[in-house]
Order: C-alpha cells, then sequence, then structure tokens
C-alpha cells in the first residue's frame, strides 16, 4: 500500500540518494534537492569534452553492501552496474623499488615472495587475523552509538580486543611485516581517510584487509555509475529530483522541522527531512570553538588530464617520497606542502575504455595536502605545485613528454573543495577517524535534536567511504521506521 507522507531529502550525494532508494522503495513520497545541477557530490562524474573523470572514488570494495541497498530495494545491481575487478589493484613505485599488488591471494604472495622473501607468512598471519577483525568489527556500524550505554552491548563487548585500543596501524602492521615498504603498502589506503597511519587506530587495519579480501572494483563508465543507478532507482519509485535548489535554512518550532528555505526564497514542506549534508559546514559554514578544535582530515589538490595516448600505468599507481612519514606529517600536522610528494595516480583507462575515445585516456592525479585549517593560499600556489607534481610524474613514471599529450585539464584545490562542494576546511574525509571524535563522541550525536530530522551520508559517521555510507542510510532509515511505528 503506497504511503503518502512526504520526505525532504537535502543533498543527493550517495548518501541522500541511498536514503531516497530505501524510502521511495517503502511508499513515501521522496523530493530530493540538490544546490547542483546535477547528483553524485563528491562521486560524481566530471565531463571534458570526451573525457569522463570520477571526481572522487577510485576504487570501490565490499561490494556485497551495494548488492544488499539493491537487494532492499527489491533490485539486482548488476542490472543497472557492470563491475570489473582492479587487478593489480595498485602499482607501487618507492625511489628503489616497484612492484604491483593483487586482490588475488596467491598473486599478492607470489609478489610478496619474490621481492621480500620470509615475508609472505607476515601475509597470511594478517589476512587470517583480520578476518576475524572483521568479522567482530563490521556488527559494529549497524549501531548508532548515540549514548555510553550503547558501548556495553555484548557484541561491542565481544569487540573490543579486536579493537587493539591504544596502538596505531603502524605499529600494528609491525606485528606482521619487517619491510617498511610492506607496511606502507598495506597502510597506503589510510589517504581514502585522510589520515596518517602513524595515528589511526589499529582497527582501520580492516580497509587494507577489505581490498584484499573483497577486491576492488571499477564500475564501466566510472564510479560514478554507482550514484547513476541510484538515482534511477529513485525514479523508478516516483522520488523527485529538484536541481539548482541550495536549501540555505530549516525553520523549525524548536521540537521539529517546519520548513526548509532554498535560496531561491521558496519554503519546502515535508512530514520529515533528511540531510546529506557536511555534517560540519551544515547549512552555513559557521564555526564555533567546539568545532574549530575538532581534528579534521587532510584534504586534497586534484590534477584531471584528458591525454591524447594512452600511458602504460596500471588503473591505480602510487609514487611514494623518500620519508613517507614527513610527508603524511607534514600534511596533517605541520600543515606545509612537502616538495617530496606521495602521488595517487588512477588511469581507469586500463580496465575500462569508455572512460576516454580509443587511443586517449582520462587520468586522475591526487596529491594529500593540508585542509583549510593551515595558511596556504591556493590561488598563489596552484601554478607551482601543478608543475611540481607533472615534473615528478614525469620523471618517477618515465614519461618525460606527458605534459605533449595533454588535450584538456581541470584543477580541484582545497578552497574548491569547500566553497563549491561545502566541505568543511575542504576535509574531504571529514573529521579525523579518531577515538575521541566517534561512536557517541562525534558532533552529531551533540547538535540539536529535531523529531522529524534525520543526518545521513559521510558526514554523518566516522568513516567516508561508499560503503560505510551505505550502511548508514540503511541505519537511518531503520531508525526512522522504529519512529513512524512508535508515532502510529
Ligand atoms: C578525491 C576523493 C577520493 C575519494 N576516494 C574514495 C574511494 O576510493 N572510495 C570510497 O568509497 N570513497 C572515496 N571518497 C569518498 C566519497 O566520495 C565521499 O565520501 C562521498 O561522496 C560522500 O557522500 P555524501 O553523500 O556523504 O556527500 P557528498 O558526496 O559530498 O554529497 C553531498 C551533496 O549535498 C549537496 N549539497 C550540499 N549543500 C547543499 C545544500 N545546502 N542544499 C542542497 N544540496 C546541498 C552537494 O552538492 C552534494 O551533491 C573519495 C572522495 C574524494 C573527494
Amino acid at each position: 500500500m503506497e504511503n503518502k507522507k512526504k520526505i525532504a531529502i537535502i543533498g543527493a550525494g550517495p548518501g541522500g540518494l541511498a536514503a531516497g532508494m530505501l524510502l521511495s522503495q517503502l511508499g513515501y513520497q521522496v523530493n530530493i534537492y540538490e544546490k547542483n545541477d546535477r547528483i553524485g557530490g563528491r562521486t560524481a562524474l566530471h565531463k571534458m569534452g570526451k573525457y569522463s573523470f570520477d571526481v572522487g572514488p577510485s576504487a570501490l570494495t565490499m561490494t556485497h553492501v551495494l548488492t544488499s541497498l539493491f537487494m532492499d530495494c527489491n533490485r539486482n545491481i548488476l542490472d543497472y552496474v557492470a563491475l570489473l575487478p582492479i587487478n593489480p589493484i595498485h602499482t607501487l613505485y618507492f625511489k628503489d623499488i616497484t612492484f604491483p599488488l593483487y586482490s588475488d591471494y596467491s598473486a599478492t604472495k607470489t609478489v610478496i615472495k619474490t621481492y621480500f622473501p620470509g615475508e609472505e607468512d607476515g601475509f597470511d598471519r594478517f589476512m587470517k587475523e583480520n578476518t576475524k577483525k572483521m568479522l567482530y568489527i563490521s556488527p559494529l556500524n549497524q549501531f548508532n552509538y548515540s549514548s555510553l550505554f550503547d558501548f556495553f552491548r555484548p557484541t561491542t563487548i565481544r569487540a573490543l580486543p579486536s579493537l587493539s585500543l591504544g596502538r596505531s596501524l603502524m605499529d600494528d602492521l609491525a606485528r606482521y611485516f619487517n619491510s617498511k615498504y610492506l607496511r606502507i603498502a598495506f597502510s597506503l589506503q589510510m589517504r581514502y581517510l585522510g589520515m596518517s597511519p602513524w595515528d589511526i587506530p589499529a582497527a582501520y587495519s580492516i580497509i587494507p584487509f577489505s581490498e584484499y579480501y573483497f577486491g576492488t572494483f571499477h564500475p564501466i563508465g566510472g564510479q560514478n555509475k554507482i550514484v547513476e543507478a541510484m538515482q534511477q532507482v529513485v525514479m523508478e519509485n516516483k522520488g523527485k529530483f529538484y536541481f539548482n535548489s541550495e536549501v540555505t535554512s530549516f525553520e523549525t518550532n524548536g521540537n521539529e522541522i517546519t520548513g526548509a528555505m532554498l535560496a531561491s526564497g521558496q519554503s519546502i514542506k515535508a512530514d520529515y527531512y533528511f540531510t546529506n549534508l557536511d555534517f560540519m559546514y551544515s547549512l552555513t559554514n559557521k564555526t564555533t570553538v567546539k568545532e574549530k578544535e575538532k581534528e579534521y582530515s587532510a584534504s586534497a589538490f586534484m590534477l584531471y588530464l584528458g591525454l591524447k595516448t594512452v600511458l602504460p600505468f596500471s588503473h591505480q599507481s602510487i609514487i611514494f617520497p623518500d620519508n613517507y612519514r614527513e610527508f603524511a606529517n607534514n600534511t596533517i600536522h605541520k600543515k606545509n606542502l612537502s616538495k617530496d610528494l606521495a602521488i595517487h595516480i588512477t588511469n581507469p583507462s586500463a580496465t575500462d575504455n569508455t572512460m576516454a575515445p580509443i587511443n586517449h585516456s582520462s587520468i586522475r592525479i591526487m596529491v594529500s595536502v593540508p585542509n583549510n585549517t593551515s595558511n596556504i593560499d591556493w590561488k598563489e600556489q596552484t601554478p607551482d605545485f601543478r608543475q611540481l607534481i607533472l615534473d615528478t610524474v614525469k620523471e618517477r613514471l618515465e614519461v618525460p613528454d606527458l605534459e605533449n599529450y595533454i588535450e584538456e585539464e581541470y584543477i580541484i584545490t582545497p578552497t574548491d573543495w569547500e566553497e563549491k562542494y561545502h566541505v568543511k576546511y575542504g576535509a574531504i574525509f571529514g573529521l579525523q577517524h579518531l577515538w575521541n571524535q566517534q561512536g557517541f563522541l562525534h558532533p552529531t550525536k551533540k547538535a540539536p535534536k529535531f523529531k522529524n530530522l534525520f543526518v545521513i551520508g559521510a558526514g554523518a559517521m566516522a568513516s567516508s567511504s561508499l560503503p560505510f555510507i551505505i550502511e548508514n542510510a540503511q541505519i537511518a532509515t531503520r531508525k526512522f521506521l522504529q519512529k513512524e511505528k512508535k508515532s502510529k
């Protein structure tokens, strides 16, 4: 039976779209208001002439979470998106050694045995112990952790030893690998969280583990095809999209949200409101003293290049500086730009020939840089920093004539992340994933509560990757349904 209650979702990023899918599937009348003229937010498609780019994500792991979202909506994900395995997952370029790592267990073990004889047993132990860790930690994502009480659930208590409290990821990896190269190889995923592997709690070893255990995937056409598929389901369920519709304020009666005001001056009314905004940026980007005291993730300098050539790079290549710890320290703590860079290059044309025409390629280059709590003036720095990146790639990947092939180019700086994408301090991965900023200590849990308002998306929790955003939308929907049941 169709339920006609109205739900307004603010923001058409993956968080808003996942909630939109679930709520429209339940028969609610879903209207999604998006400030831009397109869906996707940080997971959007960026098109330049004949070249297509993913603005944000470069690899998808834990695809079962996406599958479960589509199953919740009575759909088969494979009817919407074709997923290709990314293999090798990445090729790592250190100054004195280059090696690829695969999602295929035995292929990676062979690489480790060849380049780092004797370390393969450490890899076996890492995978075995993290399988157990994953089993204990995964169920924790299903709780809302709104009070201290949640920490005393049997599931949390059972998971405690797996959280390796008091140990950083790098300390944890030292239990498995002697080689500094392997420790870096199994912690470089922390760039997805904008954190240093020397700071992040050891519990996060499940992220590199996931890449090897579940594999990493590229949807044909790019990661943006995932949000496109989500939008399609919302529309099939008669949900509506309103683009160029920035919400600038909420109207409240102190207890409930009574309306949302658009920049056009129009007030929209709904029974429930779901916000997919970066929670710390919120609607106005005002900063309270408490918000200022929080620790924010790194930002990123992005270079998108349409090239009239095909380069022999794997899907993901990572160039490392001489001293990766110093690079991470400069970026996250000292808030300075380094001269010797860590650079992540995504070359989807290695897997998928639809991102650029034949004999051309769409290359995305990402460099972690300080967030906007630094004093860096990006207008001034951009030309030199762009050149430093290109010079490093030319030298380290041995493509001296790279610039001759550039047909299209686009740059996103930390200032752009904040001004155009409304991400607080341009910290694209939100707050740092530290114990004192998670669970019931996360700012969303301390915010004023309105009976009909739900917070979704990366800003609502302590992990910013797509599987966790989807799980969070599932949790918010369950919480919403409990409220609905109580109100009947
Ligand atoms: C460079 C980069 C690399 C990444 N790599 C990966 C990866 O490899 N794997 C992975 O899983 N994740 C990755 N991520 C993370 C992932 O892209 C984001 O976490 C995800 O897009 C966040 O989803 P969201 O829905 O919470 O927010 P967003 O994607 O930011 O969406 C929020 C939406 O709200 C809209 N909006 C904002 N304010 C308003 C307003 N006032 N009114 C109306 N609409 C508004 C925005 O325009 C936007 O469309 C990466 C992100 C970046 C930036």
